[in-house]
């Protein structure tokens, strides 16, 4: 693959946020390129696991959980969300439409 400066992008693996990730990288002008798959690989890998107790809580007329702090870059206000009750289970999984 071809450097938008000419250059040969050659792939080799670095740590990048401690996990090894495959990028390209210019032999002329040492940019970095990565691929979207590893992209979205390491960042899968940094988010974090939520394992936490929550209280129903209330408002207006509707029950409400409130969603940890930590997934506010995932979760913004007015996101659409999917919600599935399993009986069996008594779980609700929230995702993201
Ligand atoms: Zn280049």
């Amino acid at each position: 693959m071809k450097c938008s400066c000419g250059g040969e992008m050659k792939e080799k693996t670095v740590k990048i946020f401690g996990e090894m990730t495959k990028v390209s990288v210019c032999n002329k002008c040492r940019k970095e390129l990565i691929g979207l798959d590893e992209a979205i690989r390491a960042q899968r890998k940094l988010l974090p696991k939520i394992h936490e107790k929550r209280k129903v809580i209330k408002v207006g007329i509707s029950k409400a959980v409130t969603i940890p702090k930590k997934l506010d870059p995932f979760f913004r206000t007015g996101d659409k969300v999917i919600i599935n009750f399993d009986p069996k289970k008594m779980e609700i999984t929230i995702r993201k439409e």
